[in-house]
């Protein structure tokens, strides 16, 4: 057997959707299915404003400026996540400052934020782990109180829920990848949830290289001209071409992956109770979207040991992040605001094993009894 990590998944009308919008002849952005697409995730998540963008990295960067980042200002984030988080301030002059996990869900110790605010602190940015909530009703009274602008990073977290309120819709911004390796994808592509309204009409305007062109196309000035700093961030109709069908299949897709998530779920439970590995812990808050599913194994050598042992079997799993703390730039660029015990333990325990909707019946459960019977070797 030779079972990949990832397999992007298609619901089988991408290519008719591209088709289409070839015959329409508009291949730049913002047209038919750039404006389906960001209705219907306007509709699905119950938000007033979404924007696609090229990749979550490009929203996170949109959100960066308007938060108005300057140099030296301050934003608090988990330092296990991807790398973007982190980046799209640093291009800003801002300082990442990250504080620890915590251990049941590996996102950001909510308890921790409060004491790593200074007078520099502009913004929080809770990564939605898994597409797993943080403690948003906990994060967002700190930011309130400290007068804070909430960004979420919601890449892995689309169909995920925090007390019924749609992820990526409570902070001010949230944002959403449509990578390859995500539950609804375009290749590369991404979206930004503009939750709090003042800022719609600058976020459109910096999407779109600085100009005023959305305001023009829709009426609203005579002529479009350069009236503030802006980049390209928006995706091409091709991309939202293949993205359309995608989020029409949202439940199909998620559904899917539960069921493969609950099948490891199950087939590990007893196992991991007897070897000490700890499976995904759920707060009972959230609704998620089965994104991905991990162990955490009791000792580092057994991560190389089980990531191995898996290869051998012809099942590619793997591990992540490399906390930013630790690395080259994270070091240049970043500081801590708390002690990072639960990120360093961690990231050298942890195995993901394949999920995605193409996995057959059998590969799904040779993965179980090749996971089980690894682990009864620890
Ligand atoms: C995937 C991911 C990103 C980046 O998404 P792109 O669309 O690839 O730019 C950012 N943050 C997190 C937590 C992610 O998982």
């Amino acid at each position: 057997m030779d079972i990949r990590f990832n397999f992007p998944h298609q619901v089988g009308t991408e290519l008719e959707c591209i088709r289409d919008a070839l015959e329409q002849g508009v291949l730049a952005g913002d047209g038919p299915y750039t404006k389906n697409s960001s209705e219907w995730l306007e509709g699905y998540l119950g938000a007033s404003k979404v924007l696609l963008t090229h990749s979550c990295t490009a929203a996170l960067e949109m959100a960066a400026i308007l938060a108005d980042i300057k140099p030296g200002d301050e934003v608090i984030m988990p330092s296990y996540t991807f790398v973007s988080t982190a980046n799209a301030f640093v291009l800003r002059g801002g300082v990442p400052v990250f504080v620890d996990i915590r251990e049941d869900t590996l996102n950001i110790d909510e308890e921790l934020i409060e004491s790593a605010i200074t007078s520099k602190t502009k913004a929080i940015v809770p990564v939605h782990y898994a597409g797993v909530s943080c403690e948003m009703d906990k994060i967002m009274d700190i930011a309130k109180r400290h007068n804070l602008i909430v960004i979420e990073d919601a890449a892995q977290a689309l169909g995920s829920y925090y007390k019924g309120r749609s992820l990526g819709t409570i902070g001010d911004f949230g944002c959403f990848s449509f990578h390859e390796t995500k539950n609804i994808i375009s290749g590369e592509g991404g979206a930004i949830v503009v939750n709090n309204e003042t800022f719609i009409e600058r976020a459109e305007i910096i999407r779109e290289k600085g100009t005023n062109r959305t305001r023009f196309f829709r009426g609203e000035v005579d002529k479009y001209t350069w009236v503030d700093i802006g980049s390209s961030f928006l995706p091409s109709e091709l991309v939202a071409a293949f993205l359309y069908p995608q989020l029409q299949h949202i439940d199909q897709i998620n559904d899917e992956r539960m069921c493969i998530w609950n099948g490891y779920h199950d087939a590990l439970k007893e196992v991991s109770f007897t070897h000490n590995v700890r499976r995904p812990v759920i707060p009972k808050d959230c609704v998620f979207n089965a994104h991905l599913y991990y162990l955490i194994v009791p000792e580092p050598e057994l991560q190389q040991k089980m990531l191995s042992d898996l290869k051998r079997s012809g099942i590619n799993a793997v591990f992540h992040y490399v906390p930013l703390h630790s690395s080259e730039a994270g070091k240049k660029f970043c500081r801590l605001g708390s002690s990072m015990s639960v990120t360093d333990a961690l990231s050298s325990k942890l195995v993901r094993l394949p999920i995605y909707p193409g996995l057959t019946d059998s590969q799904r459960s040779f993965i179980q009894s090749t996971a089980k019977s690894i682990i009864q070797d620890f």
